[in-house]
């Protein structure tokens, strides 16, 4: 059995959260401290704690991802002006829910998308 995390907690509607897609393979919902207009997290139903933990048997919720984020970015209105899709992974990609999901950024320009500075 994995880990139950935050956002199984979400999921599963043992924390609130502001929901704004479910369906038998992913949840998605709009992020605590956003970074954009637009900011959902999309998440896979099962616990994947990162993307290095993505196994063939998960292909398809992985694609489920991708066309619920562009769902959502047509709901949203930002599917014209477009949008940023992140899945960050690990510590050195500053993942901090280790449940794994995507982020789904718009509705305004999003810049750079890596911080070129940074050492
Ligand atoms: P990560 O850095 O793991 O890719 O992103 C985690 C995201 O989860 C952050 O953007 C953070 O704001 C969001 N987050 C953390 N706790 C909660 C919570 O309790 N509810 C919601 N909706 N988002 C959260």
């Amino acid at each position: 059995m994995a880990v139950e995390t935050l956002f199984s907690k979400i999921i599963q509607g043992e924390i609130p959260a502001d929901i704004v897609f479910q369906d038998d393979l992913v949840t998605a919902f709009r992020d605590i401290n956003p970074a954009a207009p637009t900011h959902i997290l999309i998440v896979p139903n099962k616990i994947i704690p990162t993307a290095a933990d993505v196994l063939p048997e998960d292909e398809q919720a992985m694609g489920r991802l991708f066309t619920v984020a562009r769902k959502l970015a047509e709901q949203e209105g930002i599917d014209q002006s477009g949008y940023r899709l992140v899945v960050n992974c690990k510590e050195d990609g500053r993942q901090e829910v280790m449940h794994l999901h995507m982020h789904l950024y718009g509705g305004r320009d999003l810049g750079s998308p890596l911080l070129r500075n940074a050492k």
